[in-house]
């Protein structure tokens, strides 16, 4: 049986992940110190006798032998980075380094989620691998996209030095089921709002844009990624003229902010909630789109879930977290 190490695991993403790894057959460690992670994500899979739970900070190194590392931990949303900043660059270039020392030390593969953050405020649209990014290294989001990008230095010299089999995906604004209602990203923020009648709050005059990717789509490429032989990953990078095999996963659809806000109003139609602007945060990059060529090339993968579903599925689970917190 595969062993699988999923660091972040009781988070958003890493308990989805977790729960795939454990249907493929997979006995799986989640390791997570707690921040933005919570028990309650995780608290199903905890009755399955393959999976089990470390609270640990991955800042610290760790033991274990696995066959594959999935490296999420990290906070994602820019309310929490910004709270811990020094903690959360240290989370990107420590963690990855602990991450990549057990690999190198137990020849695991290491799948890394880096992020479309990396880009910046990006001069390049729609994004492409290949772009380099523009990037502030003194903002008050530099602590993440700075971290994120020096960890993607790191994966690719234990690669070149160590030969250690790393992968990196760079994910775009990824939503779902499992969010928590106080993470501060858009779309929970928005469906929490609408759902308990209080105003949407649009940062800046809402024209800004992202594209969003459902959970499940995004599950999807990272296991179809890491199932690659290596030959064939690196043939593929090698005609691209990439260094280190990265790919952007995410859904191509791009919505102004303004426009998902009316969306989310939409499928909640007895809200009685209105918008209301606030002002930007400081470097929120005006646009962001992934190209995603290269995924569609290498796993045959394209997202398969419309905004519409994918906020309809976010929406019912919400609608039950909320009820269940409210009552
Ligand atoms: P999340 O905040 O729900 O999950 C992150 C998890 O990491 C949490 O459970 C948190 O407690 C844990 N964690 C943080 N620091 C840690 C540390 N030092 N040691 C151990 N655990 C730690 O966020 P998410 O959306 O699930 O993101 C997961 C990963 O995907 C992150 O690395 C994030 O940067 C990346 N990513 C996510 C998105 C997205 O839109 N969701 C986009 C780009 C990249
Ligand atoms: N945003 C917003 N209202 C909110 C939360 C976010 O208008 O309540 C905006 C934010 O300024 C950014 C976009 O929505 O332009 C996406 O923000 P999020 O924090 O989800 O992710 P980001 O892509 O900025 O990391």
């Amino acid at each position: 049986m595969k062993k699988a190490l999923v660091t972040g695991g009781a988070g958003f993403l890493g308990s989805h992940l977790s729960r795939r790894l454990l249907d493929d057959g997979y006995e799986v460690t989640a390791v997570d110190n707690l921040y933005t992670g919570s028990m309650k994500n995780i608290d199903r899979l905890l009755e399955n006798p393959r999976f089990s739970f470390l609270q640990h900070d991955i800042v610290r190194p760790f033991d274990g032998e696995y066959d594959e590392i999935y490296n999420l931990a990290c906070p994602a949303s820019p309310i929490h980075y910004q709270n811990s900043p020094v903690e959360t660059t240290l989370t990107c270039v420590m963690g990855m380094h602990n991450v990549l020392e057990r690999a190198r030390a137990t020849g695991a593969k290491v799948l890394h989620a880096s992020t479309s953050e990396i880009y910046g405020d990006p001069m390049v649209h729609p994004q492409v691998e290949a772009y380099r990014g523009n990037v502030n290294t003194v903002g008050i989001r530099s602590c993440y996209d700075e971290g994120k990008r020096c960890a993607e230095t790191l994966a690719s010299d234990y690669r070149r030095v160590y030969g250690v089999d790393v992968r990196l995906v760079r994910i775009f604004n990824t939503y779902g089921p499992r969010m928590h209602p106080n993470d501060g990203r858009v779309i929970s923020n928005f469906i929490v709002q609408a759902l308990r009648n209080e105003d949407l709050t649009i940062y800046g005059d809402g024209s800004q844009t992202r594209s969003f990717q459902y959970s499940d789509d995004l599950i999807d490429a990272m296991r179809l990624y890491m199932d690659k032989p290596r030959a064939e990953i690196d043939k593929f990078f090698d005609e691209k003229n990439l260094e280190v095999p990265v790919l952007n996963t995410g859904n191509p659809g791009e919505y102004t902010i303004a426009t998902l806000a009316k969306e989310i109003l939409r499928l909640i139609p007895e809200s009685k909630s209105k918008i209301a602007m606030r002002p930007l945060p400081s470097d929120d990059p005006r646009r962001r789109k992934p190209d995603i060529t290269l995924a569609k090339e290498l796993l045959g993968w394209e997202p398969r879930v419309p905004l519409a579903e994918g906020l309809e599925k976010t929406i019912a689970y919400f609608r039950e977290r909320i009820l269940d917190s409210d009552e």
